[in-house]
């Protein structure tokens, strides 16, 4: 068994004006292929993880993995996972008020979407070089904060709700050095009914 490249759910065009479409073929056709290409090279002498989910893979930062490959690992399978969630956190015709279990959550821990946005817009522009904003359940409760590179948050053990990819490649293309341009632009776009259905899984 090998890790396969998860297909779009919508066109790459369709989140157009917030992400256009050459970003999008390029992020997915190319970025995201490349780490499920890496990480299948990783572990092409391990049919033993390779037949495990990613998320039991990098649980407990990747201990199950041999110390000669984690770091590929981390990156790799960080990178097929964190990917995988944002494609599908992310709709055309979606963005506004996030309803239903996620809506009342947000409102009770950052007094609405406003806090949520502020807090998660922050920890993307302050990640210095490659990383990604979080929202995540922690224990129970919601919680922001910015990660390097490609690590997951499922390898400290918390649950991934949305992600902001915040590598240039996700942005560059359209946005240029403007990376709260494209901060702002995101919301546009965020499948609320989806990120509600990690919170409550
Ligand atoms: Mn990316």
């Amino acid at each position: 068994m090998a890790f396969t490249l998860p297909a779009l759910p919508y066109a790459p065009e369709a989140l157009e004006p917030h992400i256009d479409k050459m970003t999008m073929e390029i992020h997915h056709g190319k970025h995201h292929n490349a780490y499920v290409t890496n990480l299948n090279n990783a572990l092409k002498d391990h049919a033993d993880l390779l037949a495990l989910p990613i998320e039991t893979i990098l649980a407990d930062k990747c201990a199950k993995v041999p110390e000669a490959i984690r770091q590929a690992v981390i990156n790799n399978g960080g990178g097929h996972a964190n990917h995988s969630l944002f494609w599908t956190t992310l709709a055309p015709n979606a963005g506004g008020e996030p309803t239903g279990e996620i809506g009342d959550a947000i409102k009770s821990t950052f007094g609405g979407l406003a806090g949520l946005q502020e807090k998660m817009n922050d920890a993307g522009t302050k990640r210095f070089g490659s990383g990604w904003s979080w929202l995540v359940k922690k224990g129970g409760k919601l919680e922001v904060y910015s990660t390097a590179n490609q690590d997951s948050p499922i390898m400290v053990g918390d649950t991934p709700l949305f992600g902001i990819d915040v590598w240039e490649h996700a942005y560059y293309l359209k946005y240029q050095n403007r990376r709260p341009d494209y901060l702002k632009a995101i919301w546009n776009v965020v499948n609320w009914a989806e990120v509600n259905k990690h919170f409550k899984a």
